[in-house]
């Protein structure tokens, strides 16, 4: 264990994300906290990603960077066969890469006194106990969905679930509005074998770190609480959108792509307070072919200005489509935005959103509300919380073969931009804008959390 006047002077912890933008974005911002407290921070991520991030999209000055091998450092997750080979190398090479680096970070006279790890990666929590280091098992879902993959672990829901499935401190589920994890069970998928897996060593783990905030989810908190030492430390989002007390911290800053700034900036600029409809899907989720023309014709069909992003080649085919529709002046597609400036934008009245978490939670922090259009994962579960617990949206559904047809879609648009369900939405989006700034100002829950945390560690108690 390390020297106890050393760790009252700086502790030093290393961040561990999961490398996705929705799971980067969360831990740097958790990093920027932590230093603006006084802890030294440094951030671990896949030499792929490191390398194949271009240097001025990684603005994160104050958390120093370091990179560890996944087993695919020439391509990352995209250049692996499949899931399972991916997240089986990363366990492998990463397990062994993880150690050489906490060596040499030793050897150069650094002491660790904390690896806080995505909870994905539950690997990293052994690499640390071979180390005597203390750690904390990240999860950047929210803590309704952290609690189902729970009882999943413990058997306490059947797979695949009933027609409904019921959880302590949490609403009742339809079962399509499980994590499709759940509801689209395979028994051999990595990726569920991976998020039911979460919990596997929770039990070593010396804090179990959430990016949410009391206020939004306080009855599963508090069971939570129970259960492990919790931090509820969100929203992340950096603070110059919300308590405003880091002055240098405008940007997550740590971009995997190039974003489309000023174009996006200068075009929202020229519209309506409250005009627009935001698109994105998040950095993983790619609509077919179908599904891409249904949207575009949703869009279209409902006059609305809409800013789109299309990332990759699919990105043309929406281009394309507003020349033939010759609306080029109502939408403007692009590969990529710093969604946040996009969301707190004063033109832009909706966000309809894949509900990735990151998503979700931004929408919420932001006050803007939401059409979900969740795809996979945990997404359809928050968009049930978008939808009926924080009343802060609506949710689309999709048909009897996956596809949200363009009249639902516009339905669902115009409930937000022109009806009463609309006004209500942005009314309960705004006070929950409230709360969130409330949850990480000075002495606000989350803010509490992190001090803990801190005290933790520079104390060892
Ligand atoms: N994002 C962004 N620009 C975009 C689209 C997304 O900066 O054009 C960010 C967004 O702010 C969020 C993250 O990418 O922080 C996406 O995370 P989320 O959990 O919503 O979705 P995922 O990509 O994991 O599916």
């Amino acid at each position: 264990m390390a020297d106890n006047h050393k760790i009252k002077k700086s502790p030093h912890v290393l961040l561990i994300p999961y490398p996705s933008q929705g799971h980067i974005n969360p831990i740097i911002q958790f990093g920027k906290r932590l230093i603006s407290k006084g802890v030294k921070t440094t951030l671990i991520t896949t030499i792929y990603t490191l390398n194949s991030t271009p240097s001025h999209n990684t603005t994160t000055t104050s958390i120093e960077i370091k990179a560890i091998s996944d087993g695919f450092d020439k391509g990352g997750y995209t250049s692996a066969d499949s899931a399972e080979s991916y997240l089986k190398s990363f366990k492998e090479t990463g397990s062994k890469s993880l150690g050489d680096l906490i060596k040499t970070l030793q050897s150069e006279g650094n002491i660790i006194n904390a690896i806080v790890y995505d909870s994905l990666l539950i690997w990293a929590l052994d690499v640390a106990k071979e180390f005597g280091i203390d750690c904390g098992s990240f999860f950047t879902q929210s803590c309704a969905v952290n609690t189902i993959y729970y009882h999943v672990h413990k058997g306490l829901i059947s797979l695949p679930p009933g027609s409904t499935v019921s959880v302590p401190g949490l609403p009742q589920f339809e079962c399509w509005e499980t994590p499709s994890f759940l509801h689209n069970y395979e028994p051999n998928g990595a990726w569920s074998k991976t998020v039911f897996g979460q919990f596997e060593n929770i039990d070593q783990a010396r804090w179990v770190f959430t990016n949410s905030f009391y206020k939004l989810e306080e009855q599963v908190i508090t069971w939570m609480r129970k259960m492990w030492n919790l931090k509820v430390i969100g929203p992340t989002l950096p603070s110059m959108h919300l308590d405003k007390r880091l002055k240098d911290d405008k940007y997550y800053g740590f971009n995997l792509f190039k974003a489309n700034h000023n174009e996006c900036m200068a075009w929202l600029s020229d519209k309506p307070k409250g005009s627009v409809v935001y698109v994105s899907f998040g950095s993983m989720i790619k609509l077919g072919p179908e599904q891409m023309e249904e949207l575009a014709w949703g869009l279209s069909d409902c006059g609305v200005n809409f800013l789109w992003v299309v990332r990759g080649k699919e990105g043309k085919l929406a281009k394309d489509f507003l020349d033939m529709k010759r609306i080029p002046e109502k939408g403007l597609v692009v590969a990529w935005c710093r969604q946040l400036d996009v969301l707190a934008h004063e033109s832009v009245g909706c966000f309809v959103t894949h509900c990735g978490f990151s998503s979700t939670l931004e929408a919420v922090s932001l006050g803007v509300p939401v059409v979900g259009m969740p795809r996979v994962s945990d997404q359809s579960t928050n968009a049930k919380y978008l939808d009926e617990i924080w009343g802060v949206g609506v949710r689309v559904k999709a048909d009897e073969n996956g596809i949200v047809r363009r009249e639902t879609l516009t339905s669902c648009i115009k409930k937000i931009m022109e009806e009463e369900r609309g006004v209500v939405a942005r009314k309960n989006a705004s006070q929950w804008k409230e709360l969130a700034k409330l949850a990480v100002g000075e002495g606000g829950s989350s803010d509490r959390d992190i001090d803990e945390f801190v005290y933790e560690l520079r104390h060892n108690c």
